[in-house]
């Protein structure tokens, strides 16, 4: 079943010089008790998609589609009602985690105006269960009575989490919530984030990273983005093996490989810079870097073509609709 059903969403952002295209006609859904991985460079849409279905404010403009969140569109949805579902149905995990927290502010004291906004009246219930939690992700209770600055930022990130998903959001957003964190703390949060799914705390987890290899990890499916186009989506185990949209290739192929020395490595970056989102082409947007472009490339946007039962791309090579 869909807990989130993006329909040709559109969202730009408003400047002086016209409207950047960070969104453009993104569909997708996020299934109960899936980790669905958004993938993709910096600039791709990715931050702006998932930010968009928690609140918009300018320059963030919405153009047009649709959110479905468990049947209401999260983009006419009114300020009062998405303040009511946040934390306690749609949660997010910023980017920035390590500053997410009031800094003047104990972590209790955070916890326990969360909860109150959210219509929690008892003092001692709520602080009980932050004990929990904190057990839960192997910090110490003591935790509770401290600043955000007096923690370390491991311990930081795994508060923010704590936080985050305290009122178990049906979903969780995480955005490069492991791009600033050494290889060991990024596996704690993975860790975390496969024990909120299975002790129930979260239903779904939209986790988004610019690292495939971090999604071969820990989502059930993928969507790579690429200048606010999905160019492929599907489970994890084709779309990393057996990737089917040239760009897909390359973002793998830059990859290191586990196992092999990094230096020896020859890591193929992506040539060429992503095109600018002010006045995208027509037709393919990943023309200008593809090594396989044809003709109509530049004319013709490919749509998604079915690589297979679950698996779609959106490149000419595959014979799709135009
Ligand atoms: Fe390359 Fe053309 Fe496919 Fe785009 S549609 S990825 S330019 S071959
Ligand atoms: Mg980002």
């Amino acid at each position: 079943m869909a807990m989130l059903n993006v329909e040709d969403l559109r969202v730009y952002y408003s400047t002086p010089l016209g409207h950047v295209k960070a969104v453009d006609g993104v569909s997708f859904e996020v299934r109960e008790g899936e980790v669905f991985g958004i993938a993709g460079e910096s600039g791709c849409g990715k931050s702006t998609l998932v930010h968009s279905l928690i609140l918009r404010k300018p320059p963030m403009v919405h153009m047009g589609g649709r959110a479905l969140f468990k049947g209401r569109d999260l983009m006419t949805m009114d300020v009062r009602e998405s303040r009511k579902i946040r934390y306690t149905e749609l949660s997010i995990i910023p980017q920035y985690a390590m500053n997410a927290l009031n800094p003047t502010k104990k972590i209790k004291d955070i916890v326990w105006d969360l909860a109150r906004e959210h219509g929690r009246t008892d003092r001692e219930e709520v602080e009980k269960l932050l004990r929990e939690r904190l057990e839960m992700v192997k910090l110490s209770p003591k935790v509770a009575e401290m600043y955000p600055v007096e923690l370390s930022g491991g311990m930081r990130q795994r508060a923010t989490m704590v936080v985050s998903t305290l009122l178990n959001p049906d979903l969780l957003i995480a955005d490069e919530v492991t791009s600033a964190l050494d290889v060991t703390t990024q596996r704690v949060v993975i860790e975390l984030l496969h024990y909120f799914m299975e002790e129930g705390i979260v239903k779904s987890i939209i986790f988004v990273t610019h690292d495939l290899a971090l999604l071969d990890k820990i989502a059930d499916r993928i969507m790579v983005m690429y200048a606010g186009k999905v160019v492929e989506i599907g489970p994890t185990e084709e779309v990393i093996n057996e990737p089917s949209h040239p760009y897909t290739q390359l973002l793998l192929n830059s990859l290191p490989r586990m196992g092999v020395q990094y230096k020896k490595q020859k890591l193929k970056g992506i040539p060429g810079y992503p095109i600018s989102l002010l006045n995208p082409p027509k037709g393919c947007r990943f023309y200008t870097r593809c090594p396989y472009a044809l003709d109509k490339c530049p004319h013709v946007e490919p749509g998604l073509a079915k690589v297979s039962e679950e698996h779609y791309a959106a490149c000419h090579l595959l014979g799709g609709e135009d």
